[in-house]
């Protein structure tokens, strides 16, 4: 089967700085696929080569088995979603959403139509005369996705599409974007720095650190199994542990132990609580093991440990995931 979309040996320059450094990638057709990390690590670089604004240093990038080298953006079978929106706040909405094929040079019935197509995809359907500086911010938001869908891409470039709304309508737009890909089949590429948005919306997600590409796979390939301890950390939170001191082998490797596979067990080591803090259906306690000091997520019960405490706390062993030599 053709990748959506494949980089091989991909490098992207800025002087001295290495934005993208070498990145094989394939990301499969109708795929939900989410690159994540920390600022500057070469995320957005990356959706921007897709997307053809920017050129690679080094490497190879095929779009549906075709060479990407020399197809300009708008020839290419991709539209991205700006965080920022882009749209033009005078202009209402319909005409927004139809901007691009006006200037593909469209007549007006087949924009007219096209947009309210796109429109109705978004939910959005009888809001084409309303001006765009008049949305709300998830309104705004869905315009930005029918502008891009309206070019029937195959490809759908998101950069942090979510990053200006709030919690609550953050959490909303998740699942309808992601019930929205599903429903067209198309192949969403998807920047974000959030790993929990990360993890629950992706079918896989590559994590990256400096222009370079960690890990690949599904959330849960990332999170059970993360294959260094930058995976480990940047992937929720994580004991990041010699070996042999959660019994899983020699010294000089490094294990992962989730802070929620930590449980109060009288027959475990004993420890003392350093901190407690309440997050509802959990608390998360501080732990000094010897001289190792560990996280735990324990459910809240009613015999609530207090810094200070002596207690008691064990894990399952297949919960321990080992990755080598703590690189
Ligand atoms: P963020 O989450 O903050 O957007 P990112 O992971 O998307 O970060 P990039 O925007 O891809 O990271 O940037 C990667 C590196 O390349 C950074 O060090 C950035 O400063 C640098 N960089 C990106 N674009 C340019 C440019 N046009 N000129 C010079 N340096 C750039």
């Amino acid at each position: 089967m053709t990748e959506a979309v494949s980089f091989r040996g991909v490098s992207r320059y800025f002087g001295s700085v290495r934005a993208v450094d070498g990145v094989d990638l394939d990301i499969r057709d109708g795929e939900f696929f989410a690159m994540l990390g920390p600022s500057g690590s070469g995320k957005t670089t990356c959706l921007r080569l897709i997307a053809g604004f920017e050129q690679p240093t080094a490497g190879d990038i095929k779009i549906y088995g075709e060479q990407a080298a020399g197809v300009p953006p708008y020839r290419r079978n991709v539209n991205t979603v700006f965080q920022s929106y882009a749209l033009f706040p005078h202009m209402n909405v319909r005409d927004n959403v139809a901007f691009g094929l006006r200037v593909k040079g469209a007549g007006k019935p087949e924009r007219h139509k096209a947009a309210e197509d796109a429109l109705a995809m978004v939910e959005l359907a009888g809001f084409g005369d309303r001006r765009a500086g008049e949305l709300s911010g998830g309104q705004r938001q869905r315009v930005a996705l029918a502008r891009a869908l309206v070019n029937k891409p195959k490809v759908l470039l998101l950069d942090e599409p979510l990053g200006a709304l709030d919690l609550k309508l953050r959490e909303q737009m998740q699942e309808e974007l992601r019930s929205l890909q599903r429903a067209l089949g198309l192949t969403f590429v998807f920047v974000t720095h959030d790993q929990d948005e990360a993890l629950s919306m992706a079918d896989r997600v590559a994590v990256f650190a400096n222009g370079k590409m960690q890990q690949v796979g599904t959330a849960e390939d990332i999170y059970r199994r993360p294959n260094s301890r930058f995976v480990a950390d940047f992937v929720g939170s994580s004991n990041v542990v010699p070996a042999d001191f959660v019994g899983a082998g020699p010294h000089d490797r490094w294990a992962s132990l989730r802070p929620e596979d930590i449980r109060l067990d009288p027959l475990g080591h004993e420890a003392v609580v350093t901190s407690r803090a309440f997050h509802g259906r959990v608390i998360k306690l501080g732990l000094k093991l010897g001289n190792q000091s560990l996280t735990a997520l324990i459910p809240a019960t009613e015999t609530l440990p207090q810094p200070g405490d002596k207690v008691r706390v064990g894990w399952d062993r297949a919960r321990v995931h080992v990755m080598g030599n703590g690189a």
